[in-house]
């Protein structure tokens, strides 16, 4: 038999001319993936985390009066001192909440809480630690400002006035302002159905010994806790073993059940053909190779009508395809408007390894030196299948495709995994 033994790129070689760089990825899935369509009213504590599916418009000005930014005295700015001090007479008090009724005229002030209603004829509010009172005499100096603290209505937000966009994810302060509006119900997208499954046959689920060449299915918990910080509705189809039939069912069942469809493993070029034969009968998927490390293999397309992600098996690849691929894509698919990730430029304190060819996300450490600058650094090992350095790390350092060895001292870009909210 004549074989020939085609020229494989050496191990050395990043360059893969069949790949498609990472930007080249998510162009494409961008393209194939639009928003759900259904809507439901919800109250506004069962809207945290969900996308609002139409405008809010401001049905009150906020604040809804003219109040005080300070525990004081409210005064006319007419008798304001300009040189010497001046006496006002205290004819009342302004609570929060329980207003004073008339009207402040020349000579008067009234004593006022923050947040308190303004009352007629006054527009100036006096800090109490900045006056002297004597029973009902008011003492102030020169040096205070026509206006000052005074908070005015519709200076956060006006009546009428659009306040938060359709698109908008719902975070603890979209919450406050909701309920700042007296808005009680707001309109937002449909929660998103994920189904996931991991393939292979050496993956036992945690709580069974493992036997001999069995590794623990870790990559469905990884997923489990990313899926959740989505609040996206979770299906978990367990392990399917590498085995024709069953691969084929666990799709079938997964397409049935979700708007998205995620597995781990069995996408690399070894192993993925009967699940590339099963994807090809049930619907339309591409199976790349990404120019990123780690995360090569990735395939993407739609069993039916669901939405489908076959990220490669290796537990740290898992997790770059997700956060860079798969996240982006459900929250479009969930109606979110572009979340722009943070990326800042800061110097690493140590020479890393990196050949060119690929995008690298290596695992690094974020933190501030002695003298308060931030610096970033690699957590040692940078394997794909090192889950534990993914645990130790607080960002990706994003070296470019290009990018050969990196020297200590140069500028890096780095992700940050979390910022404060
Ligand atoms: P594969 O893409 O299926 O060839 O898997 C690549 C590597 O990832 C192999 O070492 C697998 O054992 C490992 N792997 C695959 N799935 C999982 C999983 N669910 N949990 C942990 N490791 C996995
Ligand atoms: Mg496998």
């Amino acid at each position: 038999m004549n074989t020939t033994i085609p020229v494989s790129p050496s191990c050395c070689d990043e360059t893969d001319p069949n790949s498609l760089t990472v930007e080249q990825a998510l162009a494409k899935i961008d393209e194939l993936i639009s928003p759900v369509d259904e809507t439901l009213n919800v109250g506004l504590q069962d809207a945290l985390h969900a996308v609002l599916a139409e405008d809010v418009i401001s049905p009150i000005n906020v604040p809804p009066y003219r109040n005080s930014a300070m525990d004081g005295y409210a005064v006319r700015s007419e008798d304001l001192p300009t040189d010497d001090t001046a006496s006002l007479r205290v004819v009342g008090t302004s609570w929060a909440g329980t207003p004073f009724e008339g009207k402040v005229k020349a000579g008067e002030c009234i004593r006022i809480m923050t947040g308190a209603k303004m009352p007629d004829g006054a527009d100036t509010v006096i800090m109490q630690e900045h006056v002297q009172r004597e029973g009902d005499t008011l003492t102030l100096g020169t040096g205070h400002c026509a206006g000052q603290n005074v908070r005015h209505a519709g200076e956060d937000i006006a009546r009428g006035k659009p306040v938060l966009q359709a698109g908008k994810h719902i975070g603890p302060a979209e919450l406050g302002l909701l309920a700042s509006l007296g808005v009680p119900t707001v309109t937002v997208k449909r929660k998103l159905k994920v189904a996931f499954f991991s393939t292979g046959d050496e993956l036992r689920p945690v709580g069974e010994v493992l036997e001999e060449g069995q590794i623990y299915d870790s990559n469905r918990y990884s997923l489990f806790g990313m899926l959740k910080e989505l609040d996206v509705e979770i299906i978990d189809l367990g392990v399917i073993p590498d085995d024709r039939q069953a691969v084929e069912d666990a799709f079938d069942r997964a397409a049935e059940l979700a708007d998205a469809v995620i597995t781990s493993g069995g996408v690399s070029v070894g192993d993925a053909d009967f699940v590339k034969e099963t994807l090809d009968r049930l619907g339309t998927v591409n199976f790349w190779k990404i120019a990123m490390k780690p995360g090569k293999p990735l395939a993407f397309g739609k069993i039916r009508e669901a939405f489908f992600f076959g990220l490669p098996g290796n537990p740290v690849s898992v997790m770059s395809t997700f956060y860079l691929f798969t996240q982006p894509a459900l929250q479009r698919l969930m109606g979110q408007d572009k979340v722009g990730t943070l990326s800042l430029k800061v110097p690493c304190s140590e020479a890393l390894k990196k050949r060119p060819g690929r995008t690298d996300y290596q695992r690094g450490i974020l933190q501030r030196d002695e003298r308060g600058n931030m610096t970033v650094r690699s957590v040692g090992k940078q394997a794909s299948h090192i889950l534990s350095g993914m645990s130790q790390a607080n960002c990706f350092i994003v070296l470019p495709r290009e990018s050969g060895n990196i020297e200590a001292g140069s500028l890096v870009e780095v992700m940050p995994f979390r910022g404060l909210m």
